[in-house]
C-alpha cells in the first residue's frame, strides 16, 4: 500500500476515466467505411471532411467551415484569411496555451500579450484597450477551459477600432455565450481536435467564419493557394497543405452526436465538486465569466488561496490519487516568444494565476458526480494536513 504524502491510505485508488473515451459504434463504422473506400486524403472525393466542416459551421451559427491539420495552423490560416501579417500586432491573452501566440508569429505578425481578468482569467477588455497601438490589427480572445471570453465588449472594441477578431475556440466545442455558440461570434473561430481536447482525432483543427471572401482566403491558405473550384495547378495565392484527413474526420463527425451529453456529464461533476468544495477552506472554482450560458468544461480551474506550497500541493494530490495540473506559465514570461518579437504588457493577473490556479482535466470530470467527493476530500486532507 502506498502511503500518501501526509501518511495513510490515498483517498483515491481506483483509476479515473481514460481520455479519449471508448470508441462508439458509429465511429467504428464510419472509420471502417473510410478505410475500405481508400479515400483517406481530403482531395480524393470523400465527403466526411466536408460534412464535418459543414456541421461545425452550422453549430457555430455561420456559413463556412474549413478543416485543417491542427488549431495552431488553423489560427494561422484564419489570420492569413483576414489579411493579417507582417507589421501587424495581434493582442492575445497572457493565460493561454503557447499556440495562441506562436500562430501569430507564424503569420509574420507580432503577438502582444495582454493581461486577463483577475477573477475569470479570460482576456480582459480593459487590458486590450491599454495594449492598442496604431499597428493593432486583431484581437484573439481564447475561450479558456471551455467558458467563453467577454465577446460583446471585445467585439465592441474591435468594431470601434477596426480590428479583426479571431476566436481561439480550441477548448470550447459546444460553448455558448449569451446563448450564441462561440466560434461564430468573431470574424473567424478555430477549434482543435488534438488529443487533450473535448473532441479528438489525435490531431486536427477546424476554422469557421461567416464571410464568403474570408472563407475563400482561409480555404486557399489550407489548400496550397488554390481557388475554390479552381485549377489543380492554379495557385493564385500562396498557401500550404494544411488539410485534415478523411480518417480523422471519421472519428470526429459521429462524436458531434454525443458531445452535448459529455458536456452535461462534466457539468454535473463540476456542480457536485463546487458543492463539496464549500466545505474545503481556501479552494474555490474559478468563476465562470459573465455571459456564460453553456460551459463545455474542457477543464475545471481551481483557485487555491490556502497557504500551501504549490509543489507540495501538486505532489501530495498526485499521491492521494487525484492528480492536478499546474496550468500555464504566463506567456510574457516565455523568453522564446519575446526573443521572436512578442511584446508583453504588464500581466499581474496571469502571474497570480500561475501561482495559485490548478486544473482538473476533463477525463476526471467525466467520472460520475459522486466521485467529486474524492477530489474535495483529497484537497481537504492535503490542505489541512489531516491524517485520514
Ligand atoms: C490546444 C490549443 C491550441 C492548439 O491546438 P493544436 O490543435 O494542438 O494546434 C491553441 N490554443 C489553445 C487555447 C489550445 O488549448
Amino acid at each position: 500500500m502506498t502511503l500518501a504524502v501526509h501518511g495513510g491510505i490515498p483517498v483515491r485508488s481506483t483509476p479515473w476515466p481514460a481520455w479519449p473515451p471508448p470508441l462508439d459504434p458509429a465511429q467504428r463504422e464510419l472509420v471502417a467505411k473510410v478505410l475500405d473506400s481508400g479515400l483517406w486524403g481530403a482531395t480524393q472525393g470523400g465527403s466526411v471532411v466536408a460534412d464535418l466542416a459543414a456541421a461545425f459551421a452550422r453549430r457555430s451559427g455561420v456559413r463556412y467551415g474549413v478543416a485543417c491539420g491542427n488549431a495552431t495552423l488553423g489560427l494561422f490560416a484564419a489570420l492569413r484569411g483576414l489579411g493579417i501579417g507582417r507589421g501587424d500586432e495581434v493582442i492575445v491573452p497572457a493565460y493561454t496555451f503557447v499556440a495562441s501566440a506562436t500562430a501569430v508569429l507564424l503569420a509574420g505578425a507580432t503577438p502582444v500579450i495582454a493581461d486577463v481578468d483577475p477573477a475569470d482569467l479570460h482576456l480582459s477588455p480593459q487590458a486590450v484597450r491599454d495594449a492598442l497601438t496604431a499597428r493593432t490589427a486583431a484581437i484573439m480572445p481564447v475561450h479558456l477551459a471551455g467558458s467563453p471570453a467577454a465577446m460583446d465588449p471585445l467585439n465592441d472594441l474591435a468594431a470601434r477600432h477596426g480590428l479583426a477578431v479571431v476566436e481561439d475556440a480550441a477548448q470550447a466545442h459546444g460553448t455558448t455565450y449569451r446563448d450564441r455558440p462561440v466560434g461564430g461570434l468573431g470574424d473567424a473561430g478555430v477549434y482543435s481536435f488534438q488529443s487533450s481536447k473535448a473532441m479528438t482525432a489525435g490531431e486536427g483543427g477546424l476554422i469557421v467564419c461567416r464571410d464568403e471572401a474570408v472563407h475563400e482566403r482561409v480555404w486557399s491558405a489550407c489548400n496550397v493557394g488554390r481557388a475554390p473550384g479552381g485549377a489543380w495547378y492554379g495557385h493564385p495565392s500562396v498557401g500550404w497543405n494544411l488539410r485534415l484527413t478523411e480518417l480523422q474526420a471519421a472519428l470526429l463527425l459521429p462524436w458531434l452526436d454525443r458531445l452535448d451529453g459529455e458536456i452535461d456529464r462534466r457539468n454535473a461533476f463540476c456542480a457536485a465538486l463546487e458543492r463539496d468544495l464549500a466545505a474545503v477552506p481556501g479552494v474555490r472554482a474559478v468563476p465562470r465569466p459573465e455571459g456564460t450560458t453553456r460551459d463545455s468544461r474542457h477543464l475545471l480551474m481551481l483557485r487555491v488561496e490556502a497557504d500551501v506550497d504549490r509543489e507540495f500541493l501538486l505532489a501530495a494530490m498526485a499521491a492521494e490519487g487525484v492528480p492536478l495540473d499546474a496550468g500555464y506559465p504566463p506567456l510574457g514570461t516565455m523568453a522564446a516568444l519575446t526573443a521572436e518579437g512578442a511584446r508583453a504588457e504588464p500581466c499581474p493577473a496571469a502571474e497570480e494565476a500561475a501561482r495559485t490556479v490548478v486544473w482538473i482535466r476533463q477525463a476526471m470530470l467525466m467520472d460520475a458526480p459522486d466521485a467529486a467527493a474524492d477530489v474535495a476530500e483529497a484537497l481537504a486532507k492535503v490542505i489541512t494536513g489531516a491524517r485520514v
